[in-house]
C-alpha cells in the first residue's frame, strides 16, 4: 500500500504531549488518514491550540473528507469554529442524540450536520460504531488495518468495554488497538481489573489509553499489556 493511503493516526489535542513545540491542554482530537482520505476525530476544548498544533506538525485542516464527534463535551467539540473554517459543506457526523445547539452551531459554521444511530461507513475502510447509549451517548470510530481493527474513542462516557464490543460487532476481524480517552478516573482498583479482564476477553492486542483515563487506571494498563499498552499525547503519529 503506497505510503499516503496506508491508515495514519495524528494525535492532534491530548492531556499530554508527544512531539517537541506540541502544547498539552485538557481534551482531544486526531486526525484519521485511510485510502488518501483525511477525517477529524474531535476537536479538543480551544480552536486556536488545535490549529496551532496542527500547524507544528505541518498538518492542513482545510479540506477535510468529514469530520466526526464523538460526543458533545466542550473538550472534544470547542475547537468546532477553527476546525470549520475552509470546510464549508463538510460533513459532521453527531450522534442522533445531541443536542440541538451543537446542530446549530455546525450548520452556522457552515458544516452540514449528520445524525448518526446505527453503524455505518464514513469513508472506505473507517466506519462509527454507531450511537452507544447511556446518560451521555457517544461513538466511536473503526478503522481497518491489514493488522485487525483499531478503535479509536472519545472519552468513552458509555464504558470502554461497550465501545469496543459496538466496534467489534459492527466488524469482525481481529481487534489490534483500541486508543483515546477510557474515562477510567472515578474507577476503583477492583473496577480497573474487571475492564482489564472484559477487554483481554474481547481480545484486544494493545491499548493506548489518553486524555480522561485517569493516572491510577493507565498505570494499570501499561502493567497488563505491558510494550502493547503505548502512550498517546500531542503530536504522536501511529502507521499501521
Ligand atoms: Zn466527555
Ligand atoms: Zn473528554
Amino acid at each position: 500500500m503506497d505510503k499516503a493511503a496506508a491508515p495514519r493516526i495524528t494525535i492532534l489535542y491530548d492531556n499530554t504531549i508527544h512531539a517537541p513545540g506540541m502544547r498539552a491542554d485538557w481534551g482531544f482530537a486526531c486526525l484519521v488518514g485511510t485510502g488518501g482520505r483525511r477525517v477529524l476525530f474531535d476537536m479538543g476544548a480551544n480552536g486556536a491550540l488545535l490549529r496551532a498544533n496542527a500547524d507544528t506538525l505541518g498538518v492542513t485542516l482545510d479540506g477535510l473528507d468529514a469530520v466526526v464527534l464523538s460526543h458533545e463535551h466542550w473538550d472534544h467539540t470547542g475547537g468546532l469554529d477553527a476546525a470549520l473554517v475552509d470546510n464549508r459543506g463538510v460533513a459532521v457526523h453527531l450522534v442522533a442524540d445531541s443536542p440541538r445547539k451543537l446542530t446549530d452551531r455546525i450548520t452556522e459554521r457552515g458544516g452540514r450536520a449528520v445524525p448518526v444511530t446505527g453503524a455505518r461507513e464514513i469513508v472506505p475502510g473507517l466506519w462509527t460504531t454507531g450511537q452507544v447509549g447511556g446518560r451521555i451517548p457517544e461513538q466511536a470510530l473503526g478503522l481497518e488495518t491489514a493488522a485487525g481493527l483499531v478503535v479509536v474513542t472519545g472519552c468513552s462516557h458509555p464504558g470502554i468495554v461497550e465501545m469496543v464490543r459496538a466496534a467489534s460487532a459492527a466488524r469482525q476481524g481481529a481487534l489490534l488497538l483500541a486508543l483515546g480517552g477510557f474515562h477510567m478516573m472515578d474507577r476503583d482498583a477492583a473496577q480497573v481489573d474487571a475492564v482489564i479482564v472484559a477487554l483481554r476477553e474481547l481480545g484486544l492486542a494493545r491499548v493506548a489509553p489518553s486524555h480522561c483515563t485517569g493516572d491510577a487506571a493507565i498505570a494499570a494498563f501499561h502493567e497488563a499489556w505491558g510494550e502493547d499498552c503505548l502512550a498517546l499525547g500531542a503530536g504522536r503519529v501511529l502507521e499501521f
